[in-house]
């Protein structure tokens, strides 16, 4: 049966309300409608896509592994997670690693293994471990995770909420500073806020947010789970201050946008707190998994792709400025192939009509709040289609 005969209402639990476009195929930064038509596409799968839909390597990877092996459970070894593993905490220059699925679980695996750490090993008295969290983040939406949340839409209704967690501005050390106490487990924070809008913190937070952890024997743990794995230029947001967190968590591309695929990451002392039965998962690091990620991994320790995304994130940020310039954009916020925009208030526009213009145009991105839309084609798009891209924009804010 044809898409358009369906209605999504009644089938369809409506948390969700997509723009009116059904897509059929993609090719690197191009997808295609029922309807024929092409677009763009610079969302890219909220970063899951960073190497482009229907990557040749990415695709022969699952191919091959699809035809050997698929899911083993935990209950057994298979060939590929030891060296997915291996190579995961050497690209990320970390010493242990913990497959998960969504990006969500990998999030709810690093508090479990920071508050267990915290008794089992820092001294903290039981039922008493807080960890220190940020207004704005988004880092899933399971029910733990939506308790610390600023979001009404994302927290609302869904209580009763899980206790233990302290929220401070986004970016303001003094306030860390103040809410950590002899009970804080750990410090959770986006290094640069995604969700929010691709919003950095200010210059020296991240490297004060270590130091300061690292005083008061608190895990610091970066959700890189947007962020992470080429977006901004390096490997993870992270080095672009030379730092290391004491558990990161990744996800999204790292499974190419092929299959759900994440991890936590970090210090071997602190991710051996979890053992036999204390945590799971039937699906997290399955063979075809292991697999996509491997090709990921394989892709990213060549390089070329955070290169790239240094380098036409140049010319992305140059172009959003001079729309900026041009009197059309409030604000511009970008980092490697990333930004956020937000429009000019005079211009009247939310973010989700501009998204419905430029779709019309053949270009696709999505609002995140009010007249706030965000900006990441995959990493692997070309110079001429970033310059198409911003061209189209342009024209679209010029017609307001
Ligand atoms: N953490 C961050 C920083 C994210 O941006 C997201 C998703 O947007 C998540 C966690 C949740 O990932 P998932 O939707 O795979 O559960």
């Amino acid at each position: 049966m044809l898409q358009s005969t369906l209605d999504r209402t009644a089938v369809l639990a409506p948390n969700y309300r997509p723009l009116e476009v059904t897509l059929v195929s993609g090719d690197n930064c191009w997808v295609t409608d029922v309807d024929g038509k092409k677009y763009l596409d610079c969302l890219a799968g909220y970063s899951a896509l960073n190497f482009g839909h229907n990557n040749p390597e990415l695709n022969q990877a699952v191919v091959d592994q699809l035809h050997k092996l698929t899911l083993v459970s935990r209950a057994f070894d298979h060939d590929q997670m030891l060296p997915f593993a291996k190579e995961l905490t050497e690209l990320t220059g970390t010493e242990m690693m913990l497959p998960m699925n969504t990006g969500a679980e990998a999030v709810e695996s690093a508090i479990k293994a920071a508050r267990k750490w915290g008794y089992e090993v820092k001294g903290v008295a039981p039922e008493q471990a807080n960890i220190v969290v940020a207004e704005n983040s988004f880092h899933g939406r399971t029910t733990t995770i939506v308790s610390f949340s600023t979001d009404a839409d994302a927290k609302n209704g869904y209580g009763p909420y899980t206790p233990g967690f302290r929220v401070v501005p986004y970016g303001d050390i003094e306030a860390v500073k103040e809410a950590i106490d002899e009970n804080t487990v750990a410090a959770l924070f986006e290094p640069i806020q995604g969700e929010s809008g691709v919003v950095m913190p200010p210059e020296n937070f991240l490297p004060d947010l270590r130091e300061l952890c690292t005083e008061n024997d608190v895990l610091m743990i970066l959700d890189e789970i947007q962020s992470g794995l080429g977006r901004t230029g390096d490997t993870l947001a992270q080095d672009l201050y030379g730092i290391r967190a004491d558990l990161t968590t990744l996800g999204k591309a790292l499974g190419g946008g092929v299959l759900p695929v994440s991890a936590v990451v970090g210090r071997r002392d602190v991710l051996s707190v979890l053992t036999p039965g204390t945590h799971g998962s039937t699906f997290g690091g399955n063979p075809l998994a292991c697999a996509v990620g491997r090709a990921v991994i394989k892709i990213l320790k060549e390089g070329e792709v955070q290169e790239r995304a240094k380098r036409l994130g140049e010319i992305l940020g140059e172009r959003l400025d001079k729309i900026q310039e041009d009197g059309h954009l409030a604000e511009v916020r970008h980092r490697g192939l990333w930004a956020g925009i937000d429009v000019e208030p005079r211009l009247g526009l939310t973010g989700r009509q501009l998204c419905e213009r430029l779709a019309e145009r053949g270009m696709l991105c999505k609002d995140t709040h009010g007249s706030t839309i965000r900006l990441a084609p995959p990493l692997t798009i070309s110079e001429e289609d970033l310059n198409y891209a911003m061209d189209i924009l342009e024209s679209v804010l010029n017609e307001q």
